[in-house]
């Protein structure tokens, strides 16, 4: 491939939303043999709207609510958003919270009037010593249907849980069905638990699932594909996906998503787009398929 082609792939990308950002991530483009990608905001909408609202015994839907929507009035997660927004439709205010921190791939925490709350997965209630085993079947039931289950404590003691959903884009499955026919093999890896993992993947009909990731984590499974002499570009839009868009050969980020994300990407689809995974890869091997 002579230079002028290559400006000319990356130009007729940019037409089409897809960001280049130099000629070596367009050759590594149409090398990979296995995508990874991020669910949440890459295979989803990341749009999650407020589903179910199960206050445990002595608790009020709103007081559950009130909490939850409090606690996340200090994240930018997008399940913060549709928490917030859920309440605010039901007329429910936030309160303020003293202490909150966010909690990297498992939820906040916080205290609100003197109470120690939290707000996340069961991996969040377990570091806690939340006993979730009176929910548990109603809440994997939740999660069957693709839904993403959040525990709500305070003080140690389960206070209830509610559901988000988030829709899978519309292009979702016609991408991923072209991009095995790219010759890709397709792993999800999402901080995501592993029923509502499994329940999107199934739709998609993606290889394998990796679920309940923490960020190191899935760069830790790009390092591990590579070492298996893999070539692998990686898919996310999230802060939480930074680590694993830089270690893979090539990244990809959802231009709808995080700066950091898009900062550590070699390539970054502007509309947040899935379709442009395949653009990328149709260009590449266009461009430079058949130089070795
Ligand atoms: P993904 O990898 O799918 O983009 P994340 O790593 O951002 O997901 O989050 C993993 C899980 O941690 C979420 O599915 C959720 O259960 C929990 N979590 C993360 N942030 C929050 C938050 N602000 N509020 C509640 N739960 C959260
Ligand atoms: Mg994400």
């Amino acid at each position: 491939a002579t230079p002028m082609s290559i400006m000319t792939a990356t130009g007729r990308g940019a037409q089409a939303g897809v960001l280049v950002k130099d000629a070596g991530a367009l050759e590594r483009m149409s090398r990979v043999d296995t995508l990874v990608v991020d669910k949440t905001g890459t295979l989803t909408e990341g749009k999650p709207v407020l589903s179910d609202v199960i206050p445990a015994d002595g608790m009020s839907e709103t007081g559950l609510l009130e909490l939850a929507a409090s606690l996340e009035s200090g994240s930018e997660h997008p399940l913060a958003e549709a928490i917030l927004a859920g309440a605010s439709e039901r007329g429910v205010k936030a309160a303020k919270v003293e202490d909150f921190e966010a909690v990297s791939g498992k939820g906040v925490t916080g205290s609100l009037n003197g109470s120690s709350v939290a707000l996340g997965n069961a991996a969040l209630m377990q570091d806690i010593g939340v006993d979730l085993s009176k929910v548990q079947a109603e809440a994997e039931r939740l999660s069957g249907d693709g839904k993403t289950v959040m525990f709500l404590a305070s003080n140690g003691k389960l206070a209830g849980y509610v559901a988000v959903s988030d829709r899978i884009k519309a292009n979702a499955a016609e991408t991923i069905k072209a991009l095995h026919g790219e010759g890709l093999k397709i792993i999800m890896a999402t901080g995501d638990n592993k029923r509502t993992a499994e329940a999107v993947a199934k739709a998609l009909g993606i290889d394998e699932v990796r679920a309940g990731v923490l960020p190191e984590g899935k760069q830790a499974l790009i390092r591990e594909l590579q070492a298996k002499g893999s070539k692998v570009a990686m898919a996310g839009d999230g802060v939480n996906d930074a680590p694993a868009l830089a270690a893979s050969d090539v990244g990809i980020a959802m231009g709808t998503g995080a700066d950091v994300a898009v900062e550590s990407a070699g390539i970054t689809l502007l509309k947040g787009d899935l379709a442009g995974i395949l653009r990328a890869r149709r260009l590449a091997k266009a461009t430079l398929g058949n130089i070795r």
